[in-house]
């Protein structure tokens, strides 16, 4: 029943709720149970043979696998649409150990410079120290793209859309790229989730996801996730077992049932985010808007075209300087100033003191990082008072 993969969204709301597990449970219980246990016992040695030769799926030991965890999988890989998913800690430990499982000495691998700042670290500098090349290669350079592919080059890995700029690769054209040369496509999705894109309908080999923002969605664990087909996880699935970046089974019920609500968490997301968006770009005190769905993104046609809904995060830059900016910040009452994205609650950041605290002005300002730039992740409040707190605070910053 639930291995429809039909683009009908009432139905990814249904799937979200109901996939991935039986219709009858442990005792009976409605919800999925938490097995919290590291170990799986074995009735006799008859099993042990049934496990062993005979290859009977079961569970062995806690860091091959745990029931709940199974169950995560196949929901998120039903949402997805994908033949198989792998569920992680976090989601630099999906991204990490997926790229650890595809290479090996003497590879090249291409990322856009886009990227999470963390992805780009352990491309850039941790696989280098083990022979790995990383070509960075500016974002939405079609061209670039496809001429830094050279003979050992493995494959092309980018986010679809990026922070802060929401930039939208188009995924056509990366999935050609990768077919003409033979090579893997790997999208990190974490933005757009399965409600507003699915890259695996486009032709992308590899999905990753954290889980940590809108699949989770509380602001309340770190998950991350890998997708796509049974074969190339399988050699993922190999490589965890011995990484071990396992999820916890408790953190795991968490996903569930953050997962349940997702679609319609998503929806009202995407809403909300539109409204704030067009709201900042009609605002005086502010110089430019970032929204994918905003007709004065640079991406704004091809979002259109493959996504469903512009996402919950809306990045802006307001008229004036630093010290303005941090009154504004201050100024807020209603929205948290935190990193992370995709919760219930509404987050600001400010690149320039935050992630990129650490930088000359002169390097943020080569990447765009501005003095005045903040990523704002819209929650499910009424967007009403998101919209108010915002007016508040810009309104007292110039004071
Ligand atoms: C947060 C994030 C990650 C890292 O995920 P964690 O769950 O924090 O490990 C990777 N990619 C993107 C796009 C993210 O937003």
């Amino acid at each position: 029943m639930w291995k429809d993969k039909g683009k009908s969204f009432g139905s990814l709301a249904t799937r979200a709720v109901h996939a991935g597990e039986g219709r009858q449970k442990y005792a009976d219980s409605l919800t999925t149970p938490i097995v919290q246990s590291s170990t799986f016992t074995f009735k006799d040695s008859k099993e042990i043979e049934a496990y062993t030769k005979e290859k009977k799926d079961r569970f062995e030991y806690g860091r091959y696998g745990n029931p709940t965890e199974k169950i995560a999988e196949r929901r998120l890989a039903d949402l997805e649409g994908a033949e198989d998913c792998l569920v992680f800690s976090s989601g630099m430990m999906a991204i990490t150990t997926t790229i650890l499982a595809l290479v090996r000495t003497g590879d090249h691998i291409i990322m856009t410079d886009d990227s999470y700042k963390k992805t780009l670290e352990f491309c850039n500098s941790y696989l280098k120290r083990f022979g790995i090349e990383c070509t960075i290669v500016p974002f939405g350079d079609y061209e670039a793209l496809e001429a830094a592919i050279k003979p050992n080059t493995r494959f092309i890995f980018s986010e679809s859309p990026t922070n802060p700029y929401l930039n939208v690769f188009d995924l056509v054209r990366f999935n050609e790229i990768a077919r003409r040369h033979k090579i893997m496509s790997i999208i990190d999705s974490t933005f757009a989730t399965p409600f507003n894109q699915r890259p695996l309908e486009f032709g992308i080999d590899l999905v990753t996801h954290s889980a940590t923002k809108y699949l989770a969605g509380h602001n309340d664990i770190l998950a991350g996730c890998v997708l796509g087909k049974k074969e190339i996880i399988d050699k993922i699935r190999a490589l965890h077992k011995s990484m071990g970046g396992l999820i916890d089974p408790h953190c795991c019920y968490l996903l569930l049932r953050g997962l349940k609500t997702f679609p319609l968490r998503v929806e009202h997301q995407n809403k909300s985010a539109l409204t704030v968006a067009r709201f900042l770009e009609g605002h005086a005190g502010i110089q430019k808007v970032y929204y994918p769905f905003l007709e004065s993104h640079r991406h704004y046609t091809i979002a259109k075209e493959q996504m469903v809904g512009g996402g919950g995060v809306v990045s802006f830059d307001i008229k004036g300087d630093l010290e303005l900016a941090k009154r504004f910040m201050d100024a807020l009452e209603m929205i948290y100033i935190a990193p992370s994205l995709g919760g219930v609650e509404t987050l600001i950041t400010h690149p320039a003191t935050v992630s990129y605290y650490d930088y000359t002005r002169e390097a943020r300002y080569e990447l765009g990082i501005t003095d005045t730039l903040f990523r704002l992740s819209v929650g499910i409040e009424d967007v009403q008072d998101i919209m108010g707190d915002i007016e508040r605070a810009l309104a007292k910053a110039r004071k």
